[in-house]
């Protein structure tokens, strides 16, 4: 992966987050640093895959994993559970809303219960709940 991601990529990026933030009732977080550090990842595998898959995670192959929907940001645990990873999208004190989570999903055990300040926005993949819950256990990634 290059070092250093495009311009173009850098400014695409950071127009979706700006956008997705206001679509998703999320912020990016409070402290310096963060938000771009995760942006520049993003802008990275845009470049690389042209796809910006998530930044934060490990594949064992980036090109098999762009094939599925589950990472690309918003990736589904966004879309469906208002959850961030990568401390991307995030509440007023920069913390992960992890209310829509399932009990045993990481975000819960790290986080313990955040609950969601806007719940009317957001979350519009929520139907594909199980769907997901079925892709989380049987093709961990
Ligand atoms: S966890 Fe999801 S929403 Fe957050 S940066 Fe990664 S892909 Fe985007």
């Amino acid at each position: 992966m290059p070092e250093q991601p495009s311009e173009q990529s850098l400014k695409k990026m950071r127009n979706f987050v700006d956008k997705y933030c206001e679509k998703s009732g999320t912020f990016t977080h409070p402290v310096e640093g963060i938000a771009e550090e995760v942006i520049q990842g993003l802008a990275r595998y845009s470049d690389e895959l042209g796809r910006p898959l998530c930044p934060c995670r490990f594949y064992p192959d980036k090109n098999e994993e762009i094939k599925h929907r589950t990472w690309i940001c918003a990736c589904d645990d966004m879309q469906i559970y208002k959850y961030c990873h990568c401390l991307l999208f995030v509440d007023k004190e920069g913390l992960p809303i992890t209310e829509y989570l399932p009990e045993d999903h990481e975000g819960r055990k790290i986080h313990g219960l955040v609950k969601d300040p806007t719940p009317d926005k957001g979350r519009v993949l929520r139907h594909k709940a199980a769907e997901r819950e079925i892709e989380r256990k049987e093709r961990p990634s």
